[in-house]
């Protein structure tokens, strides 16, 4: 019997797991995927948005800034790339700067630090490459850019470390209460919980809905990108927001904490949880608003482009908490923007409320520190020279776009939850992420996972199921 099964490894999920790992228990995280940060976690806009956005005293604003609050001092702890930038809602010439007068309010409401409306000169001495017609904005010294990758792969790793246990492949079918404890079926397995803790993101809906009559109901909401790549980097410092709609926040320009410049997302109600494809419409759509933004941004330096899926629950709120009428069975659903910033603090709070329902007692052996993977590019000559000698696996560069080595990728797939697919070492050490695509490193990757993972060719996938790399030999 578990003490707590938590349904979905992505931020959500995993920091859930790690909060609750503060304390003595049985804890598991049943995860569909074959890795943790597999759902809506590894595509999105990685801004740790300010909290001016949400209407006051609902649930976005409270967990929002209390997760940026919290961002700096867990990047260093869970060692995780985060960048303090700071952010700019710009209002254009046909535009009416009322809207940026009630944001600054509501920030102001929701306690968000050193908001302020901006003029067109103090804007072009921050972003020389302002679009013409933006004639004011709105100032937002706290949001920052995280990579959303590294903060959910360090909250689980973190947790694993401190005795949670995970299972991937573990896709949840069925949940029922029996008696004072929960029955869990996967699609192989049955586990027994005293509580569960509903993170499944776009799913949290249906998950939901099999164990409370309070129905809720969740639609996928796309948002489509365009990467761009590392030449760019210099067309802004800042995140870029336009004024945001019903839809959500509207189209970005963004730096991102590796360098590259991302551009997006569109909003789109889909009837598919799954279709994160995306169009020629959809991409176009992104770059006639970013130039809105931004002038001159060199769209022929795309790299890549991607979807990700917002879970849009109809209320338009996030739902956090006990269910009403089902003791013992908690929710995180709802979680659409600005969900990556809040995940640190609806992880803190879900713990808290699960371990007091539970009394839970601390466990004195937690270690709330991690080391991530070593980067070579961060020491100095005389420190890399050292470290090649003593493990020359670190002066082999397997991705020349990244300059990621045979080292880091080692350390990606032996380390706790180590990666088993290129999409995890990708997302673990950005071998692949760059101008390229994975079109040199692929095969080298695949010896890697041979070597240290014992898959061979044929086994090896991109990102788990049937997305195999390799038929077969012929020859
Ligand atoms: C286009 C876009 C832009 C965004 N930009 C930002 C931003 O800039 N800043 C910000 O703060 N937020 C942003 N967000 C929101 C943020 O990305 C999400 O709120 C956050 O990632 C949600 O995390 P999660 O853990 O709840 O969900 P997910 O990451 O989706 O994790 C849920 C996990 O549950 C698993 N799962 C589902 N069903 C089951 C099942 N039956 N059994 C087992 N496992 C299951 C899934 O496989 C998945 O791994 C954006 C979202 C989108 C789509």
């Amino acid at each position: 019997m578990y003490d707590v099964v938590i349904i979905g490894a992505g931020a959500v999920g995993s920091a859930t797991a790690r909060e609750l790992s503060r304390h003595k228990g049985r804890f598991l995280v049943l995860e569909a995927d074959c890795d943790v940060c597999s759902g809506t976690t590894k595509a999105n806009s990685a801004i740790v948005h300010a909290g001016y956005d949400a209407v006051p005293e609902s649930l976005k604003a409270k967990y929002n800034v209390w997760g940026s609050r919290v961002m700096e001092a867990l990047s260093e702890e869970l060692d995780f790339p985060y960048k303090k930038t700071g952010s700019l809602v710009v209002c254009r010439k046909d535009q009416d700067r009322t809207e940026l007068e009630r944001l600054l309010e509501q920030g102001k409401k929701n306690g968000v630090e050193g908001l302020s409306i901006i003029e067109r000169d103090q804007i072009i001495e921050m972003e020389p490459q302002i679009a013409d017609e933006v004639t004011c904005a709105l100032y937002a010294p706290t949001a920052a850019i995280i990579c959303p990758f590294g903060m959910n792969i360090a909250f689980a790793e973190n947790a694993a470390d401190n005795g949670v246990e995970f299972a991937f492949n573990s896709k949840v079918t069925g949940v029922k209460k029996v008696g004072d404890h929960f029955s869990i079926k996967t699609e192989n397995s049955e586990y027994q919980a005293r509580t569960v803790v509903n993170a499944a993101g776009v799913y949290a809906d249906i998950i939901h809905n099999m164990v409370s009559e309070k129905k809720i109901h969740i639609t996928a909401r796309r948002g489509q990108y365009e990467l761009l790549d590392k030449s760019a980097a210099g067309i802004c410092s800042h995140t870029i927001f336009q004024l945001p709609s019903k839809l959500g926040k509207g189209i970005l320009v963004t730096p991102t904490v590796h360098g590259n410049v991302l551009i997006g997302p569109t909003a789109e109600d889909i009837p598919d949880k799954e279709d994160t494809e995306t169009t020629a419409y959809g991409l176009s759509r992104v770059e006639e608003m970013s130039a809105l933004s931004i002038k001159d941004i060199p769209y022929r330096s795309v790299i890549t482009s991607f979807a990700g899926l917002r879970a849009h629950e109809d209320g338009g709120d996030f739902i956090i908490g006990e269910a009403a009428d089902c003791s013992g069975f908690f929710d995180a659903a709802g979680i659409e923007s600005p969900g990556l910033s809040s995940a640190p603090a609806i992880g803190a709070d879900l713990a808290m409320m699960v371990a007091e329902s539970l009394s839970l007692r601390e466990n004195e052996r937690f270690n709330g520190t991690r080391i991530g993977i070593l980067d070579p590019k961060k020491l100095s000559a005389e420190d890399r020279n050292t470290l090649i000698k003593e493990h020359p696996e670190y002066g082999q560069i397997i991705c020349r776009c990244e300059s990621v080595t045979a080292g880091e990728i080692k350390d990606a797939i032996t380390r706790t939850l180590g990666a088993r697919t290129l999409d995890g070492i990708k997302r673990r050490t950005r071998a692949g992420m760059g101008r390229c695509q994975a079109g040199f490193c692929t095969p080298r990757q695949m010896e890697l996972l041979e070597k240290y993972a014992g898959l061979s060719p044929e086994q090896v996938t991109k990102s788990g199921g049937d997305s195999l790399l390799v038929y077969g030999r012929t020859k």
